[in-house]
């Protein structure tokens, strides 16, 4: 966004120019709208310096959106990196690089995730994703492992798994300096309940995933304070007639928010509704579970000490071809749930933006287009192609540009 420098020319004569009493102000206008209390079409979004503000002066410089969707920015609650850097091993550069990959594809708001690796490199890594939390450039931090069920592994590497002591999931909080929002947790290992309680004590999520728990261990987890399913359905038993299994579990409880991964790829589309019947508009939360290669490339890639091939867009490790994250971004995601799986707008905006801004505590901040709160929002064509994105006022992608 161009922002009017108010510096008094060199050699003026008089007194300087007061400083400017209006902070920069745009009114987005003509576009469909999507608000908490549904769409407005032909609405407007006024941006105030780094707010959405509740009105606007007369005269206020207008960007005509007609024939666009306004819709809050993206929040992904589970992110290993993009453009491609890993959120695991990256220099503060490439990891800056991965956080912006994925803001030119919506998403204003970022978890960065963590695979497993050993509780010094992973206590390490906390300690420099929170310098990046603290200067605004991820919400927090997500450990996925090591706490993780060996059946259940996916593309974690099985010889640094381990039980979940909570004394060493203390020791991983800590390091995130007050920056960890959630980790992820086979609940059912030993250690695993004391390690919910020790979390939700902390306000850091319990997620229940990468788990081989039964439905009564599921509810048991539950009950101790899990909040989360980490994709749901990837990473966990399948439902059964006679063992339902954690699906069930944390689908029918209204205090478990459920990630899926919307690619077109991890999940059936037909799994999709069927959290999307159980869950509602307000308990399922898109993520991308996004690695390096998001918006960037096929190819070979690390994750964490484990290698992956990319190809067609399908990540899989090279040994066991067992499907490692995605290369999903939460633009794709949107557009897919909306034309492909027919999904309301509006419960899709709640997936993408409201729900995990809900379930990570942010929700008085970003997650909506109300007064107050971050001016973060995403500009989306009538076929929604992403054509503007703004974080905090500015444009990443500027759709006058675009
Ligand atoms: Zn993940």
């Amino acid at each position: 966004m161009n922002r009017v420098h108010d510096s008094a020319p060199q050699g003026a004569r008089g007194t300087a120019r007061p400083a400017p009493t209006d902070p920069h102000v745009v009114v987005l206008s003509g576009a469909n709208v999507v608000l908490p209390t549904g769409t407005v079409n032909g609405g407007r979004v006024i941006v105030e310096g780094t707010r959405i503000a509740g009105s606007a002066p007369v005269g206020a410089p207008t960007v005509n959106l007609r024939n666009h969707w306004v819709v809050p920015g993206f929040v992904d609650m589970h992110n290993h990196g993009g453009g491609g850097a890993s959120f695991t091993s990256g220099t503060v550069e490439e990891i800056l690089k991965g956080i912006h990959t994925h803001r030119l594809h919506g998403t204003t708001t970022l978890v960065a995730s963590t695979v497993t690796g050993d509780m010094d490199g992973l206590a390490q890594r906390a300690g420099l994703l929170s310098e990046l939390a603290e200067q605004g450039d991820l919400a927090g931090i997500h450990f996925e492992g090591p706490f993780i069920s060996p059946c259940r592994k996916g593309a974690h590497s099985e010889e640094l798994l381990r039980d979940p002591d909570p004394a060493e999931v203390r020791k991983l909080i800590d390091a995130a300096r007050g920056r960890a929002s959630m980790v992820t947790l086979a609940t059912e290992l030993p250690g695993g309940i004391d390690s919910v309680r020790l979390l939700a004590e902390h306000g850091v999520i319990a997620a229940i995933g990468h788990t081989d728990a039964t439905y009564e261990q599921t509810v048991e987890a539950i009950d101790a304070g899990a909040t989360v399913a980490t994709h749901l359905f990837n990473a966990m038993p399948t439902l059964g007639h006679r063992s339902p299994g954690p699906i069930a579990a944390l689908l029918e409880d209204e205090r478990i928010t459920v990630e899926l991964i919307n690619d077109g790829v991890h999940l059936h589309p037909a799994s999709l509704q069927l959290a999307f019947h159980h869950a509602g508009g307000d308990r399922v939360a898109f993520i991308t579970d996004a690695m390096d290669a998001a918006g960037f490339g096929d190819g070979r890639y690390m994750l964490g000490p484990l290698e992956v091939e990319v190809s067609e867009g399908v990540a899989r490790l090279v040994e066991g071809g067992s499907i490692a994250g995605s290369t999903l971004t939460l633009d794709r995601a949107f557009k897919r749930a909306v034309t492909v799986d027919r999904l309301p707008i509006e419960d899709v905006v709640s997936a993408i933006a409201a729900n995990p801004a809900r379930s990570l505590g942010l929700y008085d901040r970003v997650g909506s287009l109300e007064p107050g709160k971050d001016a973060d929002l995403v500009v989306l064509d009538a076929d929604f192609e992403l054509k503007g994105v703004m974080r905090r006022g500015e444009w990443v992608v500027d759709p006058q540009l675009g």
